[in-house]
């Protein structure tokens, strides 16, 4: 099961990759030549980055992160939080769901602070 499991991940992967292959340069953007464009799937797994497809994918986003946003709740102090079902504590649930919760916001700082240390050191 595991096995097959990992095979056909792996098989993903390289079907993605050779799509990726497939792409053209034009106007400066990696171009997918079979498309369908304006689909935020020919951005996500063909790595089309034509216009439509970037400005689908980007819709998409955007229309993901508002319906997160207006899941959140409020908590005990007042703070806009995500759903229980999310884990806590992370900076990804800070950025991607807007989460107000002490370990969240916690963990959004020190990330910010190790990409400033970051930015430093280089
Ligand atoms: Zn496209
Ligand atoms: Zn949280």
């Amino acid at each position: 099961m595991t096995v097959s499991r990992e095979i056909s991940t792996q098989m993903r992967r390289v079907q993605r990759g050779r799509r990726h292959a497939e792409r053209v340069l034009e106007d400066g953007r990696l171009v997918h030549p079979a498309g369908p464009h304006g689909s935020g799937s020919t951005y996500r797994n063909k790595g089309c980055r034509c216009v439509p497809c970037t400005e689908a994918h980007r819709q998409e986003v955007k229309v993901l992160r508002h319906a997160r946003w207006a899941s959140r709740t409020r908590n005990e102090h007042g703070a806009l939080v995500a759903p229980d079902t999310v884990r806590h504590g992370n900076a990804n649930t800070y950025f991607n769901w807007g989460c107000q919760c002490r370990p969240c916001l916690d963990a959004a700082a020190t990330r910010k602070r190790d990409q400033t240390a970051r930015r430093v050191a280089s």
